[in-house]
């Protein structure tokens, strides 16, 4: 029997894909790049998974997982030696405990479905990014996802209790706890938090929620000077209900601003502009104290222009000014994009040294800088021209020196992936690679999972 016909005994009809079935897939969410390999496995259990790997382990077949495929980094790309496996049917959600405050669910769950779920009892899953209806959990842990509320409720690794995995060879890893403090030895699920894919595949996890928040103010503000934004950010964190602190630098938003007014919500020209949201408790109390809070940057002259969403529809308004990935994509592709990290007082002159780097190589420069500027972390699109991907390489080398300059971070949530494989090595203690070697050669020697991810 050959491969195809084996998985097919294992996982049922429904559970193998072939032919156009496969071809008509993306492993990107910017552009097509299908899977090279000639097959998606979709087991419906863990135990059908454990299955497969076992064969899988036998025969030396490499494999990728799949979860939502919206990560960013190439991390889901299948070459032509590769199957995947997508958990896309595993996405029950099998428990959500208001008592206890989290919620047991498969690997292939939805963010978005995770958040409609604890929504309808009360609670609710703090993290959020733009992808979320496709976005998976397991793949939001394999990443370690951040989003747009970590400087309140942390990355995704602070919201998961306990998950379980299946290793290379089909073992199955069972770390499901529930509990808050558990220092019952190695915490083993953070060996499989933000290592991509190359430690296990995750097939369940349990999630942390909060009680429901009853506010949410949101605010859209300019500044005029860099000491402004750090000062404003500054005053922002004394907010006990901040949740969020989105920075978007003129090249955004004059981008994201001239697809409608709607997507305008102040005047262009100004040094940035921030969207600030708090959520909390306490309704009444909430909104004065936002409105305080707004009130005293504004009169101490921080903010020199600035818009207090009225309704949930002005909030969702003031929220896709700051969500407009489509536009970057409609009107600067083709680009690369990055996602690092450093301190915020390094950001600008940051941006202004990849600048004039790529200006030195390319007659066309055009960028897009936004971010998570309260978690250190900004998001830069970068387009040189017609030929940018060809370029990629050497557009990444300009940034990444740029950012060693500055000790940054390589990567603040996206992963390393396959596109930024080359680059960890420079951006890593050597220590740090020989124990991130024998974490991985112990727990996948023959190499099978996620082969050309991280490292
Ligand atoms: C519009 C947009 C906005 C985004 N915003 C953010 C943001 O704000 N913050 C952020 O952090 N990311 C963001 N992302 C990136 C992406 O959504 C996240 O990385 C997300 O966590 C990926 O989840 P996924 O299910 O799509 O995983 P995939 O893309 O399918 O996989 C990502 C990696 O994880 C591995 N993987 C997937 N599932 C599993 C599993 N069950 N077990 C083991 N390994 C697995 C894959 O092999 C791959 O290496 C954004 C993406 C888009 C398109």
């Amino acid at each position: 029997m050959d491969l195809a016909a084996e998985i097919r005994a294992l996982v049922g009809d429904r559970g193998l894909l072939t032919g156009d079935d496969v071809r008509m897939r993306s492993c990107d969410p910017f552009r097509n790049v299908p899977p090279e390999g000639p097959l998606i496995v979709r087991p419906a259990s863990t135990e059908e998974l454990s299955a497969v790997m076992r064969l899988c382990h036998e025969r030396g077949q490499c494999v990728v997982t799949h979860g939502g495929r919206t990560g960013v980094a190439g991390g889901a790309f299948v070459g032509a030696d590769e199957i995947a496996i997508s958990l896309e049917r595993m996405n029950v959600i099998e428990e959500i405990c208001p008592v206890t405050s989290l919620a047991v669910v498969g690997a292939g769950v939805t963010i978005e479905a995770l958040q409609n779920a604890a929504a309808a009892q009360g609670l609710f899953y703090p993290i959020d990014l733009g992808a979320k209806g496709t976005a998976t959990i397991g793949g939001s842990i394999a990443t370690n996802a951040g989003g747009n509320r970590v400087l309140r409720w942390g990355m995704t690794r602070q919201n998961v209790l306990g998950l379980e995995a299946v290793l290379a060879d089909g073992t199955v890893v069972s770390a499901m706890n529930r509990l808050i403090k558990n220092n019952t030895g190695y915490d083993v699920k953070q060996v499989f938090i933000g290592a991509e894919g190359t430690t296990g595949i995750v097939t369940r996890a349990v999630m942390r929620l909060v009680p429901a928040l009853a506010s949410q103010s949101v605010a859209f503000v300019a500044v005029d000077s860099e000491q402004a934004l750090l000062d404003l950010l500054g005053r922002a964190r004394k907010l006990p209900t901040l949740s969020a602190f989105e920075v978007m630098w003129p090249d955004y938003y004059d981008l994201v601003a001239a697809s409608g007014t709607d997507r305008r919500p102040l005047a262009q020209g100004r040094h940035a502009y921030v969207l600030i949201e708090a959520m909390g408790y306490d309704r009444e109390l909430d909104a004065q104290v936002f409105e305080a809070f707004l009130e005293s940057v504004y009169t101490d002259g921080l903010v020199v222009d600035a818009v207090l969403a009225a309704s949930d529809k002005q909030i969702a308004e003031l929220w896709r000014v700051r969500e407009g990935a489509e536009c970057i994509v409609r009107e600067m592709s083709p680009f690369v994009s990055s996602d690092v990290s450093l301190d915020v007082r390094d950001v600008s002159r940051f941006v202004d040294l990849v600048r004039s780097g790529l200006a030195e190589h390319y007659p066309i420069v055009r960028t897009a800088t936004f971010g998570h500027l309260g978690d250190n972390n900004i998001h830069l699109a970068l387009h040189v021209g017609p030929d940018t991907l060809a370029q990629e390489p050497n557009v990444e080398r300009i940034m990444f020196d740029a950012l060693r300059t500055f000790g940054g971070a390589l990567t603040a949530e996206h992963g390393i992936g396959q596109f930024k494989r080359a680059f960890l090595p420079d951006h890593k203690h050597p220590g740090e690679m020989t124990v991130m070697g024998a974490v991985r050669a112990a727990l996948d020697p023959a190499g099978l999972l996620n082969r050309d991810v991280l490292f």
